[in-house]
């Protein structure tokens, strides 16, 4: 197949990139490069730089590219800390950025599109793990945008010839196998990297986020997922809709929850370095638990993650971190 990848020099958007490129499929990316990086885009993908915002661009890369079979959407800002500071930003991107999308896939007879949601469209859970059906209430902007996504979605496909797969993911980490891309934000905001950047020594400490919430060491609970794993569900759920797929919605983590305190530990037993912790404040907009149920992705996708267990997920980001200890700067 051909895939249009928005977002593809970013994180989770070059890993999709180089899986759909490993299976021979083409892929044709466009990135604004606001967050991502030239150096993330795949050799043998076609690059378009420019926003998604801009009709205009799209409706060219859409007429010059004009067999593409479907779009994997990534192009979004991401930070939860980020998306509390300065919302509109958040609103202006995401949304904004969103409904252009539609109104170019509609006006060039795209009908396929996979898409990012996230864990934060759920909240403050009522049950653990998440099930796609659980009550959804952001507890911040990020996860709202993400939400009102889903709906602008959900609400076009239904007046327009569209398909779409929302994929909520829950803790994106690790790195390709052989380190030559990995999780390289400015400023980094995400606990792995942050604690491996103190493991390779250009960073000095990382702050836990609270140790008083209810868990079982006061810190808060994720569900870390590779990022290959993701990848690889981003080409099943194409596939599903390229095969006339309805509409849907799927969690993507592992099921097993870990605590901040616990991530410390295992990156000190991978590194095999002393990580300097220290106990500040909560931060805004921080759930206590979050950890999903993937069983529908497995079920309808045939979804089967592979690089489950923490230790190799952190491994194979401590290798990315350690052959580039500035990310992609210094490449
Ligand atoms: N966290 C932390 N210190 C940091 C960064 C993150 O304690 O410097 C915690 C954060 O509060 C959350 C977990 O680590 O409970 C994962 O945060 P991250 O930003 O990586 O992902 P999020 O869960 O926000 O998507």
């Amino acid at each position: 197949m051909k895939v249009l990848v928005l977002g593809g020099a970013g994180y989770i958007g070059s890993h999709t990139v180089y899986e759909l490129i490993n299976k021979n499929h083409k892929v044709v990316i466009i990135d604004n490069l606001e967050t991502g990086y030239k150096q993330a885009i795949h050799k043998d993908a076609k690059f378009y730089e420019g926003d998604l915002r801009d009709k205009t661009f799209l409706n060219e890369v859409f007429k010059k590219e004009n067999d593409i079979d479907g779009i994997i959407h990534f192009a979004a800002n991401s930070l939860v800390g980020e998306s509390m500071e300065n919302p509109l930003k958040y609103y202006d991107n995401n949304l904004i950025g969103t409904k252009v999308l539609l109104e170019a896939m509609i006006e060039n007879n795209i009908t396929k599109i996979v898409f990012s949601s996230t864990a934060a469209t759920y909240g403050e859970p009522e049950n653990i793990p998440i099930l796609e059906s659980d009550k959804t209430e952001p507890t911040n902007t990020y996860g709202e945008t993400k939400l009102a996504m889903e709906k602008m979605f959900k609400w076009v496909s239904k007046a327009h010839n569209l398909n779409y797969v929302s994929l909520r993911y829950f803790n994106a980490c690790g790195a390709y196998k052989d380190g030559t891309i990995g999780e390289a934000h400015n400023p980094e905001t995400h606990l792995i990297p942050i604690i491996l950047q103190v493991a390779n020594g250009t960073r000095e400490q990382i702050n836990i986020f609270g140790d008083d919430y209810n868990t079982k060491d006061g810190t808060c609970i994720r569900d870390y997922i590779h990022v290959s794993d993701l990848a690889d569900a981003h080409i099943l759920a194409m596939e599903y809709l390229l095969k006339g797929g309805e509409n849907n919605t799927f969690n993507l983590g592992n099921g097993v929850g870990f605590t901040v305190k616990e991530v410390i530990e295992t990156a000190k037993k991978v590194t095999g370095k002393d990580i300097k912790a220290v106990i500040s404040e909560r931060r805004v907009g921080d759930p206590a638990v979050l950890v999903a149920s993937s069983q529908k992705a497995k079920e309808v996708l045939k979804w089967n993650p592979t690089r489950n267990s923490l230790e190799e997920i952190i491994k194979s980001a401590w290798k990315w971190h350690s052959l580039n200890p500035n990310g992609f700067d210094n490449n």
